[in-house]
Formats: C-alpha cells, sequence, structure tokens
C-alpha cells in the first residue's frame, strides 16, 4: 500500500516496497525488480533514466513526486595518501561526510611528494581495494571526550536511503561497480549507528542485496549500545562487529565516554562474549590511544584481561587531533609499547594507519569541515 511509503525517493525502497508501488501504479508485479535493479545495481540518478520501464510509467513516476533521491556532493577534498572526502547534502539540506579510502599499490601515494598527481591518479584505476565510511547520523549524542562528531551534537537521525545514497554517489563518481571491484564499506562516520538502528539496517539489506557488497566486507562501530549488540546478533545479515572500547576500567571510560555511565564496561563486555561469531570470525575491540590518558603500560595490561577469551583483535588508532579536543597524541615509542604489550599476551593487535589526516577525513575529525586543511 502507497500510505506506508512516507518518502518520495526511490533510493531506501526495498523491493517488497517498490513492489507496493508498482501495484498502486497499475503495472505488471515484475516492474519492481526493474526498478530495484535500476536504483541499487546500475545506479541511475533519475527516473527518466531507468529504460527498461516504459515512458508511461517513468511518466507516473515523475508525476508522483518520485525521485531517485542521491544526496549532492557539496564538497571533495582529496588527500595526498589518495583519500577523499565528500561533503553530502541531502533534501533538507543537513549534511554529512562520506570518505573514500583506496588502497594497493597505485593507491597510496607515500610521503606527498607526489600531491600534484593526485587527481588524475584518482580518474584512473590505481587500487586493487578501497574502503568507503558512512556516516548514519547528521552529528552524534554520544558526546565521546576526543571526537569531533561528538562535538556538534545530533541533528538529526539519517534515512536508509540516506545511509545507501552516500555509497551509491562514491561508486558513481568513482567509476566504480561492486561486486566486481572490491569495496569494503565502514560504518565509522558521523554518528552512531546503532542509535538509528532500523536505518542502519534497512540499509545494509539494501547494500548486500541490491548494490552488491557482501556483508563480510562491512563493518559496523559502536560505542557500546549494549541491546542492540545482541540485536546485531539475532540478525541474518548483518556487518561484522567493532566496539569501541577506548578504555580498560569504569573509572577511566566514563570519563572519555559517558555513554559508559548506561552500559558499563561489564555489560559490554558480557554483549561481546554472548555474540554469536561466525566461522573464523573476530569481533574488533578499537583503542584510542590518548597521550598519558590510556596508554600506560598498565592500561595494556587491564586491556589483556578485560578482553581474554573474546575472539577478537585490537585496532589501536593513535589520536587524530583536532580544535577543541583535550588530548594530544602519543608519541609512536609509546603506542609501539602498548602494542607490543598486547601482542605478547597473545592479543592479534594492528595500528591503524591514519587516513586523509591532512583534509581532516581521519577517524573523530568528521565535522564538515570546509576548508581543505584545519
Ligand atoms: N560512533 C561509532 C562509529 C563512529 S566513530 C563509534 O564510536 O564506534 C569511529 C571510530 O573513531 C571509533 O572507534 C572512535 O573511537 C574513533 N575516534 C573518535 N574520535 C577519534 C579521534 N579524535 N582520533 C582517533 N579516533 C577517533
Ligand atoms: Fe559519536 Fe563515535 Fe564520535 Fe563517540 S566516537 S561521539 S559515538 S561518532
Amino acid at each position: 500500500m502507497m500510505t506506508d511509503i512516507k518518502q518520495s525517493t526511490l533510493l531506501g525502497l526495498a523491493l517488497h516496497e517498490l513492489t507496493s508501488l508498482v501495484e498502486e501504479s497499475g503495472q505488471p508485479q515484475y516492474r519492481a525488480q526493474q526498478l530495484f535493479e535500476a536504483i541499487y545495481r546500475q545506479r541511475v540518478e533519475s527516473a527518466e533514466q531507468i529504460s527498461t520501464l516504459s515512458q508511461e510509467f517513468r511518466l507516473t513516476l515523475v508525476q508522483k513526486g518520485f525521485s531517485v533521491g542521491l544526496p549532492t556532493v557539496d564538497g571533495k577534498f582529496v588527500s595526498v595518501d589518495g583519500t577523499v572526502r565528500y561533503l553530502m547534502a541531502f533534501a533538507d539540506g543537513q549534511s554529512v561526510e562520506t570518505v573514500w579510502m583506496p588502497e594497493g599499490d597505485a593507491g597510496e601515494a607515500g610521503d606527498g611528494s607526489e600531491a600534484g598527481n593526485e587527481l588524475e591518479k584518482q580518474t584512473s584505476r590505481n587500487w586493487d581495494r578501497a574502503t568507503i565510511c558512512v556516516s548514519s547520523q547528521v552529528g552524534c549524542a554520544v558526546d565521546c571526550k576526543f571526537c569531533l562528531t561528538g562535538l556538534l551534537g545530533v541533528k538529526r537521525n539519517l534515512t536508509a536511503g540516506e545511509i545507501v545514497g552516500q555509497i551509491v554517489a562514491v561508486l558513481n563518481d568513482q567509476h566504480v561497480a561492486p561486486p566486481r571491484d572490491r569495496v569494503n564499506l565502514v560504518f565509522m562516520g558521523m554518528g552512531e549507528p546503532f542509535l538509528n538502528y532500523d536505518s542502519f539496517i534497512k540499509a545494509v539489506r539494501l547494500l548486500v542485496e541490491g548494490v552488491g557488497i557482501p556483508e563480510s566486507r562491512m563493518t559496523v562501530s559502536t560505542a557500546g549500545i549494549v541491546p542492540r549488540i545482541y540485536d546485531l546478533g539475532a540478525e541474518h545479515v548483518r556487518p561484522k562487529l567493532a566496539i569501541s572500547l577506548n578504555a580498560p576500567n569504569d573509572e577511566l571510560r566514563t570519563r572519555l565516554m559517558p555513554i559508559n555511565r548506561k552500559w558499563s564496561l561489564e555489560k559490554l563486555t558480557a554483549a561481546a562474549r554472548d555474540f554469536p561469531l561466525r566461522n573464523r570470525e573476530r569481533l574488533t575491540f578499537e583503542y584510542v590511544l590518548l597521550d598519558e590518558v590510556n596508554d600506560s603500560e598498565e592500561n595494556a595490561r587491564e586491556l589483556v584481561e578485560l578482553i581474554r577469551g573474546v575472539r577478537a583483535k585490537v585496532n589501536l588508532i593513535a589520536l587524530n587531533p583536532g580544535p577543541g579536543i583535550p588530548f594530544q597524541t602519543p608519541a609512536q615509542d609509546r603506542v609501539a609499547r602498548f602494542q607490543d604489550i598486547l601482542i605478547d599476551s597473545g592479543v592479534p593487535t594492528f595500528g591503524r594507519r591514519p587516513r586523509g589526516r591532512d583534509i581532516y577525513a581521519a577517524c573523530g575529525q568528521l565535522k564538515r569541515t570546509l576548508e581543505m586543511t584545519a
């Protein structure tokens, strides 16, 4: 029934909703599949471009006020390392950021000495895989003390169509076609995906079934919204899970992430232990290292104890600094020492290389910065 479709954008509609739409319009049912293919697989930009549909039905769609609903690219900033930060604007004028990170031999420009060639390099195929970092909300309500997005507060949730739309717009801009091209997706942009759970999970399904990005190439990161961790575990189609831990005890974690008052480390690690991992899957714990705050050898040992028994790896992220963030980035040898303690205790631990810091595209730096650099 049309009545339960509140939006007039095609992006974000599931196959059953498209089926209602074509039936309402007196069209044969197979039109729904054609629409689905055109929106998500061919990634058309307007209803007029859907050449499989009859002229008459295309016109009906336009008359009913339906558009595809892609966000507009309001800004595009290219880093010396190949990372591209997009400013995506929606119909109501709100905007978020979406980050494209090519990886592989030619995708990385090294020390930036080849910066002048970056735009040219972006247009030819110079990567063997890429990761898109997608936003789930305009701003964020969680208020982590080290995060620029947190400083914004939350403006609103994104719809499923707006989440999928960011990815479709980037794929179109980069001329990329999954599943042929290897694209990973991380729900680690602006916002807390688990405070917009229904739209997030609907977007995941559309991305898997429509756009063709396998769920095994997707990761969602949460600050620790415990009930939603259980919900995710019960989904048939779901991304891998990353939990932003950032501190090894409640006292410190509550100071850095006030949400820890509501869901303590005990509840959070219980949810992590209960999370039904698939074959060979590992959970990820993210840990932002703040100089002299949570990066001591003692903290590393506490962390090992905290996560003992969870099949997990740890991603260490040295703080990406920003204006108004009252913490410092630890020196490289402190990061290395922390990492060594975890590895020596048998915890697989990786240091996440910051991407696109120069264009404010790195973790925790997303706040709709309009300038190229700070
Ligand atoms: N809201 C979700 C996902 C977006 S944040 C979450 O918090 O998990 C993605 C990651 O960036 C999180 O692991 C977060 O801890 C990290 N992060 C936030 N601010 C950062 C900063 N200033 N430097 C480095 N990483 C940061
Ligand atoms: Fe929100 Fe994640 Fe930033 Fe915390 S780290 S304020 S949850 S975006």
